[in-house]
């Protein structure tokens, strides 16, 4: 995306918009969410707490990019940017 990276932390809606846009079927950890993010591993925790509700967390899920083992993050659909 061609958004410009800002200064943690994140406005919200940047990182939701950024989850919702990932396909619904991809996990991922939350070194690869940094990464993809371009933010601190802390920022990234940080908003999945403030989007907690509409997070779905697996314990032991395989990430997407990564394939490792372990607790994994994807949004809730049908996500609502309203709620
Ligand atoms: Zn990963």
């Amino acid at each position: 995306m061609a958004i410009p990276v800002a200064n943690p932390p994140l406005p919200m809606a940047f990182f939701a918009d950024f989850l919702s846009a990932l396909p619904e079927e991809r996990r991922f950890c939350l070194p690869c969410l940094a990464q993809m993010c371009s933010v601190s591993e802390d920022a990234v925790r940080h908003e999945l707490e403030t989007l907690a509700t509409q997070v779905e967390v697996s314990s032991l899920g395989r990430c997407w990019t990564c394939e490792q083992m372990g607790s994994t993050y994807r949004l809730r659909r049908p996500y609502s940017a309203a709620a």
